[in-house]
């Protein structure tokens, strides 16, 4: 890895603050970051801490905002009330004790013969010692000031003060000028063993003496159809811009640099994906045949007829099935649009080909539920349902292995290293984003190239359909069943409880039934949080002469199946839940969902819970009981919740307010991060970057483009083990 051969001589630097004394050996990108002149052990030790291993890291640690300290503003310019930068000298300093006991305020008076700045910093003594009579000083923070003096602030300007508290400051040295002054400065990070300024010299430094380790990998064609600039001029520019002078501009991350770095991102989790995809098209997968009997006798034993879209989407799936490619198809639409149903139909299709099914779920919950729905459908017809769970016993093992099972229903632990399948044809993903490519990869190899359906809870935004399963072929169920009513959604407050309790009264009179869902089973310690066990107590008190029933994850599966099929019977009024009922739980006759503790809820879970009801053509009324205080991302959630029931805007809406980082779960889902790129801001860069990737595996052949399989490698970290091929 190190390459410290001192064969070549590094260029003479061309920045006036770096200055290489004697010959140094030319250092790589992936040299140790501890060589870096600057550097060393101990702070390479620190730097670690940032992710940061190898020159190439370090040159990758990019700014996460820029200041605009080209004309510093006079202090006779400060606006009152905005932020602020401007520079000074050191007049005065001193610790002053307020009456408040212990309280200790470090003020420092600084001027710049326009007008006098007063700092503030509150119990931090130790700062005294940071400054001393006659230094310059930058300084940025918020302006405040006696408002009284606002008005005669020209009158009066020497002595006209403004004040900032806990600003944010650095010194000033001869020669320090055209790195933290007099440009847009970048402002990185500090970590610890850091000041701000200490790691902008570093990356001053740095960038300007190693630029030039990074290597163009980019196919000039791409470069140039984009109007791309060259990756290391991207490298300089994003932490000390040159060619663009508006500070907005860059902290929006719209900047030809920008534009640069974030295309790179893209293109690279493109092009990871498009070499994905077109490895599987290559390889033999299982060519079924038409289907047999089962699938017609299933749909002709259906209670209802399958919407146009199901069936579109069924066709879809079975063309893939007879294909010998296998088949990578994601199907997303939204809650309660009969996905189960065309899953169910397509492993049918592979049992009548005499081979196995599976499908993975995300939780055990979830995965027994499915089983519990799809046993009873399918045992009619003579077919073997087997759950599999971590806690299963050994005789559903066996029975996978010795192929009696025809359909098995489970969660992770199907792709466990011991578990053998006798012939796996289908497997099924149930995945609401957990799932990965790299967990695809692991059931796949459970049999010979099985096809693979992925479904997700709720429908997907297109950026995000791009992004995260950009090597998957996509269908849609863009309707619902007939006979669905919207439902009404509504946040309440504890103090409006009885308004609550009232509607729940008038439905319960018509005969409807109600869900009651509760954040936590039993009272915890931790949490003070309302919870299922005593809800279900209190509801005995609110609703006496109401048949009441209390369902969760504790209560063993059998029995939990029996509460359900009497819900379901109509034997109970109210049903008292976690979220235990968020999927495969169908009671037409249910037309109130009460959420408690809502604002503990995510958005999709909230929208999944809504899909419950509304299901009998009766009118439905969602109810979110939200207790204060919350943060604004969940009052943002409530209100999303309440405002629409469309699920790709909730979807839209979920994913800018969690951010795209946390939505993907990058990590789980195996594809890499996004550092600089942001798939809802950059999202016509996304479609390039694309567009440029998929075209590239079409046309070249990837050993043709060593740099390029190596920046790739890098990306993706030996995740694409088929890029050797
Ligand atoms: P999803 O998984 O897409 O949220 P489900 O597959 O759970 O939806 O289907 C919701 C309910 O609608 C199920 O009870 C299912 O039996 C029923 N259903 C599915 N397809 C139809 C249809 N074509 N007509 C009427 N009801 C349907
Ligand atoms: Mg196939």
């Amino acid at each position: 890895m190190l390459t410290l051969k001192p064969k070549k001589m590094s260029k003479p630097d061309d920045a006036g603050s770096v200055k290489t004394s004697r010959a140094r050996p030319a250092l790589s990108g992936d040299t140790p970051v501890q060589y870096v002149k600057g550097v060393g052990p101990r702070r390479a030790q620190l730097l670690e801490r940032l992710g940061i291993k190898t020159l190439e890291d370090i040159l990758h640690y990019f700014p996460w905002r820029y200041e605009d300290r080209k004309n510093l503003k006079k202090i006779s310019d400060l606006t009152y009330g905005s932020l602020e930068t401007t520079a000074g000298q050191v007049v005065s300093s001193k610790i002053i004790s307020t009456r408040r006991r212990g309280m200790k305020i470090f003020e420092l008076l600084v001027t710049d013969n326009t007008g006098f700045l007063r700092c503030k910093w509150f119990n931090q003594p130790y700062m005294e010692k940071y400054f001393s009579k006659g230094q310059q000083v930058i300084l940025s923070g918020t302006v405040k000031g006696m408002p009284s003096l606002r008005a005669g602030a020209k009158l009066v300007s020497l002595s006209s003060e403004f004040e900032m508290e806990n600003p944010d400051f650095e010194h000033l040295e001869n020669g320090d000028k055209f790195v933290h002054t007099s440009r847009i400065v970048p402002v990185y990070r500090a970590t610890e063993g850091f000041t701000p300024k200490q790691l902008r010299t570093l990356m001053f430094n740095t960038v300007k003496a190693h630029s030039s380790v990074i290597k163009e990998y980019m196919p000039a064609e791409v470069l140039e159809r984009n109007g791309l600039m060259s990756l290391s001029r991207a490298i300089e520019e994003i932490h000390f811009p040159e060619e663009v002078d508006d500070a907005g501009a860059l902290n929006r991350g719209k900047s030809p640099a920008h534009r640069r770095l974030v295309f790179d991102e893209f293109f690279l989790l493109e092009l990871g994906l498009a070499l994905m995809k077109k490895k599987e098209v290559l390889e033999k997968g299982i060519c079924f045949q038409d289907d047999g009997q089962m699938v017609k006798r299933f749909i002709k034993e259906l209670p209802f007829k399958l919407t146009n879209a199901q069936k579109r989407v069924f066709d879809q799936i079975r063309d893939d099935m007879k294909r010998d490619a296998p088949m990578n198809r994601l199907v997303h639409g939204d809650v309660g649009c009969g996905k189960t149903i065309v899953a169910l139909l397509s492993m049918l299709v592979a049992v009548d080909n005499g081979y196995q099914s599976c499908m993975m779920a995300p939780t055990e919950l979830l995965a027994e539920q499915h089983y519990i729905n799809i046993h009873r459908m399918v045992e009619p017809i003579g077919l073997n349902v087997v759950l599999l769970t971590s806690g299963s016993k050994a005789k559903p093992i066996e029975e996978i292995s010795g192929g009696r099972a025809h359909i098995i229903i489970g969660t992770h632990s199907l792709i466990q290293e011991q578990l053998k399948f006798k012939k796996l044809g289908l497997a099924v993903i149930d995945e609401q984003h957990k799932f990965g490519v790299v967990q695809r990869a692991n059931l796949r190899k459970k049999g010979f190239n099985p096809d693979i359906l992925i479904m997700t809870a709720t429908p997907i935004p297109r950026t995000l359909a791009l992004t995260l399963y950009g090597d998957l072929d996509i269908s849609l169920i863009d309707e619902l069943p007939s006979g669905r009513k919207p439902v009404t959604t509504k946040v309440f407050f504890p103090s409006q409880k009885d308004r609550v309790y009232e509607q729940m009264n008038k439905e319960l009179s018509k005969g409807r039934q109600i869900y009651i869902v509760y954040p936590l089973i039993e009272g915890s310690e931790k949490l003070d949080l309302k919870n299922a066990v005593e809800g279900a107590e209190a509801f005995k008190k609110i609703f006496p002469s109401k048949r009441i029933s209390l369902v969760h994850g504790k209560i063993r599966q059998e029995e939990r199946e029996v509460i359900m099929d009497s819900f379901k019977a109509g034997d109970v009024d109210l049903l008292v839940a976690t979220t235990v009922i968020e999927v495969g739980v169908d009671v037409p006759n249910a037309s109130v969902m009460l959420i408690v503790h809502a604002e503990r809820f995510g958005l999709a879970q909230l929208h999944q819970l809504r899909g419950r009801i509304g299901r009998g053509g009766y009118e439905s009324y969602c109810m979110l009981m939200a207790y204060p205080p919350f943060s604004e991302e969940a009052r943002r959630r409530l209100k999303a919740t309440e405002s629409t029931s469309d699920g790709f805007k909730i979807a839209e809406e979920d994913l800018e307010i969690r951010g795209p980082g946390e939505f993907f779960g990058t990590r789980q889902s195996g594809i890499p991060d996004l550092k600089v790129a942001n798939i809802i801001r950059d999202v016509k860069v996304l479609e390039a970057a694309r567009k440029d990737a998929f075209a590239l595996v079409d046309a070249i052949a990837l050993k043709d483009h060593p740099l390029l399989g190596n920046a790739l490698q890098r990306k993706w970290q030996g995740r694409l083990e088929l890029i050797k091929s």
